[in-house]
């Protein structure tokens, strides 16, 4: 349920209702918006024709049901777009934000002239895997700890915040110790014990679509993170799988205007993983701001052919600086007219 309390309900009202929600064994998911106050009240108690009896309240202007199956990331919730700051990052704000860096950390080397490489184009944020989910167990698995170190002595040089996918629960307080955002990587989506204990974690989460989930199931599993108490997750689009082979996977950029419909969340576009082709990085990346994407995450090597994970999907240093040079100042507002030349 929603109780959206009119525009002059006073504090006092206000936490009348909050008193009264609690009374009846729910808890209360308050966003105090520029104009109205909207508290959702969440909980499986069955007093819910007391929740609806506070209508009579003073300073209510409506009580109504939440529809659909994800509550607190509805935007029947919360109407207003959430951002989800990191140091001077800013996603779902009026700049794109781009993440970019290695699928894997391969070695210092690569990693820093990578995050000196990206920065200097105009990356916001350093991407790089230390814990790799490969598909076969014979693959590159990434170096663990000392990726980590490597990371953090990346942001040390370049100031840029970083994203590392955490695999397992058993990890996710050294990843936290050394990430600012912590990626659930499509495979895990739907591992509810990893997604109960990120949100217990301080630290914002960006949370892949999983390669077979419906988008339902993608907002169902942020909403482990946001009612288990971790409101700062990014969605991630990173395509999904389809009857097609031509491409690595099917970028659903239709997702991605729909969960802006949906949801209040961020939500960004990956289209190194969605196409696994370099060749289409560029023009799936205009498209995705086009849809509405509130950022991207790319792949960038020193050396693509040499990569130990997805090669074929990476830009080098120069086409990563091409690419940017082409978004111009990466702002919304100029990828739409630019998306209206193509
Ligand atoms: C990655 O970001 O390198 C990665 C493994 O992504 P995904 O989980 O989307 O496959
Ligand atoms: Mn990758």
């Amino acid at each position: 349920m929603v109780i959206t309390m009119s525009g002059n309900a006073t504090a006092a009202q206000i936490d009348h209702v909050i008193e009264r929600i609690r009374e009846c064994g729910f808890r209360e998911h308050v966003s105090r918006g520029t104009e109205k106050t909207v508290i959702g009240v969440v909980g499986t108690n069955s007093n819910r024709n007391e929740i609806e009896a506070l209508r009579a309240a003073p300073g209510v202007e409506s009580v109504t049901p939440i529809t659909q199956s994800y509550k607190l990331v509805s935007k029947q919730m919360k109407p207003e777009r959430t951002t989800v700051r990191i140091g001077d990052v800013c996603f779902g704000g009026p700049e794109v934000v781009v993440i970019a860096g290695p699928c894997s950390v391969e070695s210092r080397d690569q990693l820093l002239s990578t995050a000196r490489a990206v920065h200097e184009a105009g990356a916001t944020m350093l991407r790089g895997g230390a814990y790799k989910p490969r598909t076969s167990p014979y693959d590159f698995q990434g170096l663990g700890i000392d990726a980590l170190k490597f990371l953090s002595e990346a942001r040390a040089e370049t100031g840029l915040p970083i994203v590392t996918e955490v695999m397992s629960t058993e990890d996710v307080d050294v990843v936290a110790e050394h990430a600012d955002m912590l990626q659930v990587g499509a495979r895990n989506m739907q591992n509810f014990s990893l997604l109960r204990r990120l949100a217990n974690s301080s630290r914002p989460i960006l949370l892949k679509r999983g390669p077979s989930a419906s988008i339902k199931e993608w907002l169902l599993a942020a909403e482990y993170l946001l009612s288990g108490g971790n409101p700062d997750v990014v969605l991630c689009e990173r395509g999904i799988k389809t009857f097609e082979t031509e491409t690595r996977n099917t970028l659903d950029l239709s997702a991605v205007a729909l969960v802006r419909e949906l949801s209040h969340l961020p939500v960004i576009a990956d289209p190194s993983h969605g196409t696994g082709r370099r060749r289409l990085i560029v023009l799936m990346s205009r498209a995705a701001l086009a849809a509405g994407a509130d950022g991207l995450i790319i792949e960038v090597h020193p050396c693509p052919e040499r990569a130990l994970s997805d090669g074929p999907q990476s830009l080098d240093f120069t086409q990563f600086s091409e690419m940017m040079a082409g978004l111009a100042q990466p702002s919304r507002r100029i990828a739409n007219a630019m998306s209206l030349v193509f």
